[in-house]
């Protein structure tokens, strides 16, 4: 079959293994010649070519909801069950997934294999900060658990370890109570990027923040933005403050035409978008997926880039630099005539002890661009400014780093090669990214 990342680029062909339950896996894993790889797939929302390779292992069955804990709120559930359908269990008994990324068709192993993180990171961490113990079928074909306190360090090479350490059978996590299904937004509005990072910097106890810039915008508006703030809203009626509505959805049936998107086009969007909020009320409450998932109301969007995908390049660059970099980084952007419609800026906490986890302490930026031979230089031009403001880049972004890039930006990269040597000499789990990273080859 022809597989390819949420961004379309770069394609593949590969063999789907879909194995029924763990039994079965171990029985694939086991029966593989020593020099035959493959990886792990979840939903297939990762970016770049992390979930690539000859043969692709499918959680897809492994999708059952094992035990809800209510009282000690915890929950257990297979590797392939959707974060989306998670909240439909939790969200009507008052319990809540405490981190969310931008779409809820990300499947549990995804979420740990990235430990992805959500608006709320310099809060509560990213996701594996509440996983409490996580089932894992190794090269060997044994099926064995790891946690905090058990095989310590396979547990910190698994979460955000992409894959490499073994395949996600299942695994068990804390959960939160929320009083009401719905969020109480605010949203403030910030000239430049300087009054979006004090914005932040004001309202760095509100529970959820994430900002919309202008990417196109230049001189002194240079990183206007829309600061969009969250907490979970009060209970008001208990008997409809934890229904769950999902949004229902737009679809791009083929890809678009990618003369469309051009400079013109996305200057116009992000100078339309820009008047539209800052006019809007300031604040208003939503229902979740309106808050924490609005992409997901348009399925297949990644088709309107075009039959060559796109890239998504997100960084994160330490506090102290944080302003000069991505300055320099929009200004790049902006230099060379290229625009995204989608550019979003966070602010992480604490980095955790997680060997490949991407969220340190700083501010992160993300920024969509379609595929075009110009981009590439361009993108190893903002890689050098990432590199020199001590940034890296998200492996679950990622379609082209270098391994260069790689290894002067993850300081852990070695420990994490002495724990997969450990588990898997011989490289069963590889991707096309592992390879290119110099993880694998
Ligand atoms: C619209 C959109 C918004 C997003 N927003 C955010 C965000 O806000 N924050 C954030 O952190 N990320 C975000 N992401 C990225 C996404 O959360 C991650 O890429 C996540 O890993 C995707 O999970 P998946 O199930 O689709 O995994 P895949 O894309 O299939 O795989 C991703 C990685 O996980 C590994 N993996 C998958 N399943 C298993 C398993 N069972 N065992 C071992 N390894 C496994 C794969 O080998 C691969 O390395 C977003 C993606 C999209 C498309």
């Amino acid at each position: 079959m022809e597989a390819m990342g949420w961004g379309r680029y770069p394609k593949t062909t590969a063999d789907l293994i879909q194995p029924v339950d763990s039994q079965a896996l171990q029985k694939f894993i086991s029966s593989q010649k020593k020099s035959a790889s493959c990886i792990s797939r979840g939903s297939g929302r990762s970016y770049g070519d992390s979930a690539l390779s000859a043969q692709l292992v499918s959680s897809r069955f492994l999708d059952s909801f094992l035990e809800l804990d209510e009282q000690q709120k915890v929950l257990r559930c297979g590797a392939g069950v959707k974060l989306g359908d998670i909240l439909k269990v939790c969200i009507p008994r008052g319990l809540f997934l405490p981190v969310l990324p931008g779409t809820k068709a990300v499947s549990l192993g995804g979420a740990i294999a990235a430990d992805v993180h959500g608006k709320n990171h310099h809060l509560d961490g990213s996701f594996c900060a509440h996983v409490k113990q996580i089932s894992l079928v190794l090269a060997s074909g044994e099926l064995v658990t790891c946690s905090e306190r058990e095989n310590t360090e396979l547990f910190r090479a698994t979460c955000g370890g992409m894959g490499l350490t073994g395949v996600i059978v299942d695994a068990s996590l804390s959960l939160d109570s929320i009083p009401s299904s719905y969020i109480d937004q605010r949203s403030l509005v910030a000239n430049n990027l300087r009054e979006c990072f004090e914005h932040i910097q004001d309202n760095a106890d509100s529970k959820y923040s994430v900002a919309w810039l202008d990417c196109l915008a230049t001189a002194k508006n240079l990183g206007r933005s829309i600061l969009y703030l969250g907490e979970h809203a009060p209970s008001k009626n208990r008997r409809t403050d934890t229904l769950y509505r999902e949004r229902s959805h737009l679809g791009v049936p083929f890809s678009t035409p990618s003369f469309l998107l051009n400079k013109t086009t996305m200057s116009l969007f992000n100078t339309s978008y820009f008047g539209v909020q800052k006019r809007k009320r300031r604040s208003t409450t939503l229902g979740c997926d309106s808050y924490f998932f609005p992409l997901d109301s348009i399925s297949n969007w990644n088709r309107l880039y075009g039959p060559n995908g796109f890239l998504q390049y997100q960084f994160v660059i330490p506090s102290e630099g944080a302003l000069e970099g991505i300055t320099s980084v929009l200004e790049k952007v902006s230099e060379n005539g290229k625009g995204s419609f989608l550019t979003v800026l966070k602010k992480f906490g604490e980095a955790n002890e997680n060997l490949l986890s991407f969220p340190k302490s700083g501010y992160t930026l993300t920024l969509d661009f379609k595929n075009e031979p110009a981009l590439f230089p361009l993108l190893e031009e903002l890689d050098r400014i990432v590199l020199a403001h001590d940034g890296r880049l998200y492996l679950a972004k990622d379609a082209r780093m270098s391994e260069e890039v790689f290894k002067a930006s993850y300081p852990n990269w070695e420990r994490f090669m002495s724990i997969k040597n450990k588990y898997d000499p011989n490289n069963r789990f590889a991707s096309l990214q592992s390879n290119r990273l110099g993880l694998t080859q």
